[in-house]
């Protein structure tokens, strides 16, 4: 069994042996790829369904945390789940910010969400079984990097890490600020409004798309009118929404709590 054969099992065998875990890492990438897979028109889902390992049954949220597992293998792949913009700014620029500590250009998660998307529209090229690319990889890169750009701290404050140095209690539990974006508003959004199940919150956005949000559907699609990809428009986004809420107010030793069910519903919103 080949390395990554091994790495999708052992992600997979992780969520069949502990379904109760809770955390962002899971759930807000599950929820975005169950989203994402569901709507897809049928040239795609027949794609996504071909790429997938078969481990995944044709499920693209049970994959969807496999690139955060492979950091640790692909280390040269940790720099592209986040953009540094500068501190206090509130604005991303690609060629500015879209960068790896050693200030190689387009390595942070727009630059790999353009990527990966132009390796996967080489599927139905007449090479493609001959690809250089590794698509099912592409497939499982693209669709966790969309899931990171779209929570605010990862397109966060250089000097902060995106909210990975400041200690805050989310209530009485002691957490860095990232991790209660990346984690804890979910968590207690399951929680307190799904009965702590992930198919409650998949079912309420899902509604929501097709009535409240539905104007904005087209928006989200006409995005791409000009590109292969929109991640500069979500960075942008992101570091906004970073600066509206996640850092607003917020300092060293911070209780949050209270406006979960605002933030939730903002975070819910963006993470279409
Ligand atoms: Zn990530």
């Amino acid at each position: 069994m080949g390395l990554r054969a091994y790495q999708i099992l052992t992600c997979v065998s992780f969520f069949v042996l502990f379904p109760v875990i809770h955390c962002w890492g899971n759930d807000g990438h599950v929820a975005v790829c169950r989203i994402a897979q569901s709507r897809l028109r049928e040239a795609a889902a027949d794609a996504v369904k071909q790429l997938l390992p078969e481990s995944a049954d044709n499920d693209l949220g049970s994959v969807c945390t496999w690139a955060d597992h492979v950091k640790f293998h692909y280390h040269w792949s940790s720099a592209l789940h986040f953009i540094d913009t500068p501190d206090n700014l509130c604005t991303y620029q690609y060629n500015r910010d879209c960068k790896d500590e050693d200030g190689v250009k387009g390595r942070c998660v727009a630059g790999a969400i353009n990527n990966y998307t132009t390796q996967l529209l080489s599927y139905n090229s007449a090479s493609s079984s001959h690809s250089e690319y590794n698509l099912t990889e592409a497939l499982l890169f693209l669709s966790h990097f969309i899931g990171d750009i779209h929570q605010p701290l990862h397109v966060g404050f250089t000097s902060d890490r995106g909210g990975n140095t400041i200690d805050v209690h989310w209530y009485t539990r002691k957490q860095v600020l990232h991790h209660v974006w990346d984690n804890n508003i979910i968590e207690t959004a399951e929680e307190r409004f799904y009965n702590s199940n992930i198919d409650g919150l998949v079912d309420a956005i899902q509604q929501n798309i097709t009535t409240d949000w539905a104007d904005l559907v087209k928006k989200w699609e006409t995005c791409s009118a000009n590109n292969t990809a929109c991640p500069d428009v979500y960075a942008s986004e992101g570091i906004k929404a970073a600066c509206d809420w996640a850092y607003k107010g917020v300092s060293e030793g911070s209780v949050l709590e209270g406006a979960a069910g605002q933030l939730i519903l903002m975070l819910a919103s963006l993470e279409i």
